[in-house]
C-alpha cells in the first residue's frame, strides 16, 4: 500500500487537491486493477498522472520555484535580524544620565548646524563655547583593535 502524504494545494487557485486512483484496467480474468494515480484540482481542471500514489503525490508537491522563494524569504528574514539599529537623536531637554562624550547636533551663534562629538557632565552640562547642543546620541562602540593592550 502506498504511503499517503499531505498534498499541497492547487498552485493556480490554492484550493484543496484530490488524489485518486485512475486508469483502472480490466484483466483477461475480468478483474479490475489499478494501473495509475492522479492528483489535481477539479476547479482548474488540472491533473497530474503517475504510476502510483506516492510518486504522483510527490510530483504534485514538487514546487521548485515556490521552494526557492520560501528559502529566499527565510534568508532575508534571518538577515533582517542582523540589521543594525541606529540610535535616534535625543533632545537636549533629556540630557545623558552619565558623564562622557556624545555625538551631538550643534547649532552655533550664527545659526550654522553640524554634528560633532562633545563632552557632557551631569554636574556642569555640555562643554560648549559659542554653540549649543540641540540633540545628542550615544557614540558607537570603538572599532575592534588588532592589537589588544
Ligand atoms: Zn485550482
Amino acid at each position: 500500500m502506498d504511503k499517503h502524504i499531505s498534498l499541497s494545494p492547487c498552485p493556480f487557485c490554492g484550493n484543496k487537491t484530490y488524489s485518486i486512483t485512475r486508469n483502472i484496467e480490466i484483466t483477461e480474468e475480468g478483474r479490475s486493477i489499478e494501473v495509475g494515480w492522479a492528483c489535481g484540482c477539479a476547479i482548474c481542471d488540472v491533473h497530474l498522472w503517475g504510476d502510483n500514489q506516492s510518486d504522483t503525490e510527490s510530483k504534485w508537491n514538487t514546487r521548485p520555484i515556490e521552494d526557492a522563494l520560501r528559502a529566499e524569504i527565510d534568508r532575508l528574514k534571518a538577515e533582517m535580524l542582523f540589521v543594525p539599529v541606529f540610535p535616534q537623536w535625543i533632545p537636549v531637554s533629556e540630557p545623558p544620565k552619565k558623564d562622557g562624550y556624545f555625538w551631538c547636533s550643534i547649532v552655533d551663534d550664527a545659526g550654522c548646524k553640524w554634528a560633532d562629538k562633545r563632552l557632557f557632565s551631569v554636574e556642569n552640562g555640555w562643554f560648549t563655547i559659542g554653540e549649543q547642543v540641540t540633540h545628542w546620541m550615544p557614540l558607537p562602540a570603538e572599532p575592534p583593535s588588532e592589537e589588544e593592550c
